[in-house]
């Protein structure tokens, strides 16, 4: 009988890349953490850990609150922020690693603590957005010629620059790849041994985590939160693999059947949330659906492309594209297509207020574009019709695809991400995709209409769930202000 593979006691070399060599000098290890915010098969806290013990020196996490990221509201930063309080509380009952949060400019602050507590290491997370790829060529220029900054890919089953060295023009291209890779990155993760030196004066920064929360939701308040997903480790585990309605434990058996039919939306895992804050790792979710293989092949291959290779793909275009958010970025033919058809005739033309309010003449368009605003997530399929649509009623593809993205990282859960990019370059510019018959508008870019998701789908019945669902949220989102409206009467009358 085959043994199961006793896992790594250490992170593989490849996942690490050096952003700055030090030269060598002994002192506290620090972790950067962003885009991976979880304590639970983290490689970048593994790394930290392992090189803190292996000298004998302390470590500690930090968190940056930027002040505004990439116009993320209430919603998102809500969700981070109680994500991150739970990790925080855990940290200080298992692992007791001290957590410093600051807040506004993280160039700023990550590169002033690395020098204040004399760091020798800083480990960070990956991200192939510019604005924290920016950060970081910051913080290396900032902290003394003595620290080494490693760059940890946490967030990718096969790490972004092992998996491929270039730009891949699509997911035929990258999936050998990345196969070839997986029997040597998709292994079990090691556990944590605690540090073995502590962090002096850890106990001196306590973090108002009620006094933020109320701060950021108060400045954000125009996207509020959502009360479906809720926030932290443990909630992204019960969603993957909980008794209750657990997508590998009750769901996986119907995704290569209806996670294409937006009537079905619990078909799907539910895990974008998740998957983008770094609340729960994508290697944890591979590694628990490929034990259900055997008994549900297809549904797992099918789940494995979109949360390994598809996502991947992301990470690769915005890492090796610098212009992952611009018509600049589509391949020569898409550019050259979209701007021979800019200008043709639209049968409507909407502004982006009247898009953002759901006033145009389609009712599909407009409950899937309530779906995203009221719920925070819009099902997978209507995503590709939305962008779309918002191609052939806007005055070209460039502004087509500012407020595509405008909209999508403003309202969606999962907002923010490299998918999110892509998704919108693929619907709108091509990207990852091939050429189609051409026609007006699009040219050759792959088309969607009403008639298309009508012979796939029950249309009246999504529009009539989402009546249903966004009716629902504003009819407990009155009830809640009416009772927070008494709450404050009874206490300014506190004798009624
Ligand atoms: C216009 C448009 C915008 C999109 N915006 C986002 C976004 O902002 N954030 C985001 O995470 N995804 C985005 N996607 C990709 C995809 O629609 C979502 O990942 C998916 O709907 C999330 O729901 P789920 O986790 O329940 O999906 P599942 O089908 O259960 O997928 C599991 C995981 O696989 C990954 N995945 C699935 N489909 C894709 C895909 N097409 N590309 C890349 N990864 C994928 C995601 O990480 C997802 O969480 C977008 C797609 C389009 C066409």
């Amino acid at each position: 009988m085959a043994s199961t593979p006793s896992p790594p006691m250490s992170v593989n070399p490849g996942r690490i890349r050096t952003l700055k060599e030090g030269s060598g000098k002994t002192g506290p290890v620090v972790y950067w953490m962003f885009r991976d915010q979880r304590l639970k098969d983290n490689w970048a806290l593994i790394h930290a850990v392992h090189q803190a013990n292996k000298s004998n020196v302390p470590v500690a996490i930090v968190f940056n609150l930027f002040n505004s990221f990439i116009g993320a509201k209430s919603r998102h930063f809500g969700f981070m922020l109680r994500g991150l309080r739970q990790l925080c509380h855990q940290l200080q009952h298992t692992l007791q690693i001290p957590f410093f949060l600051f807040q506004g400019e993280a160039e700023e602050n990550v590169s002033k603590f690395v020098t204040e507590c004399g760091a020798s290491l800083l480990v960070t997370d990956m991200s192939p957005l510019r604005e924290l790829k920016k950060c970081k060529a910051g913080i290396c220029e900032r902290v003394s010629h003595l620290v080494t900054i490693h760059e940890v890919d946490a967030h990718n089953v096969v790490p972004l620059w092992v998996a491929s060295e270039k730009l891949e023009y699509s997911a035929r291209t990258l999936r050998g790849k990345i196969n070839k890779k997986l029997p040597e990155y998709l292994v079990e993760f090691p556990i944590i041994e605690p540090p073995t030196t502590k962090w002096v004066n850890a106990e001196d920064h306590t973090i108002d985590w009620d006094g933020i929360i109320a701060q950021v939701l108060r400045r954000g308040a125009e996207v509020p939160e959502v009360s479906w997903c809720e926030p932290g480790e443990i909630a992204a585990m019960e969603v993957l693999m909980g008794s209750k309605n657990g997508f590998l434990t009750k769901r996986l058996r119907s995704y290569s059947t209806d996670r294409n039919n937006p009537c079905k939306p619990t078909a799907l895992s539910g895990l974008s949330p998740y998957l983008h804050f770094g609340q729960i790792s994508a290697q944890r979710c591979a590694l628990e659906a490929r034990k259900l293989r055997a008994s549900h092949p297809q549904a797992v291959d099918t789940f494995l492309e979109e949360l390994i290779v598809r996502r991947e793909l992301a990470d690769n275009f915005c890492f090796y594209q610098p212009h992952y958010d611009s018509l600049k970025g589509a391949w020569e033919w898409a550019r050259k297509t979209l701007l021979d058809h800019a200008s043709d005739k639209r049968e409507h033309v909407y502004t982006r207020e009247q898009l953002e309010k759901a006033k145009t003449a389609d009712p599909l368009w407009n409950a899937s574009q309530l779906e995203m605003v009221h719920y925070g997530k819009m099902h997978g399929f209507m995503r590709m019709y939305w962008a779309k649509k918002i191609l052939e009623w806007t005055k070209g593809p460039e502004e087509a695809l500012e407020i595509c993205i405008y909209l999508n990282d403003k309202y969606e859960m999962d907002g923010r991400d490299p998918s999110g990019y892509v998704g919108c370059m693929w619907s709108i510019c091509g990207v990852h995709d091939q050429g189609w018959r051409e026609r007006p508008i699009f040219g050759k870019i792959r088309y969607m209409n009403y008639a298309g998701c009508k012979r796939k789908f029950d249309v009246d019945k999504y529009i009539a769930y989402v009546n249903k669902l966004v009716g629902d949220l504003r009819k407990r989102k009155a009830e809640n202000l009416l009772s927070e409206k008494e709450k404050v009467l009874r206490c300014s009358n506190p004798e009624d």
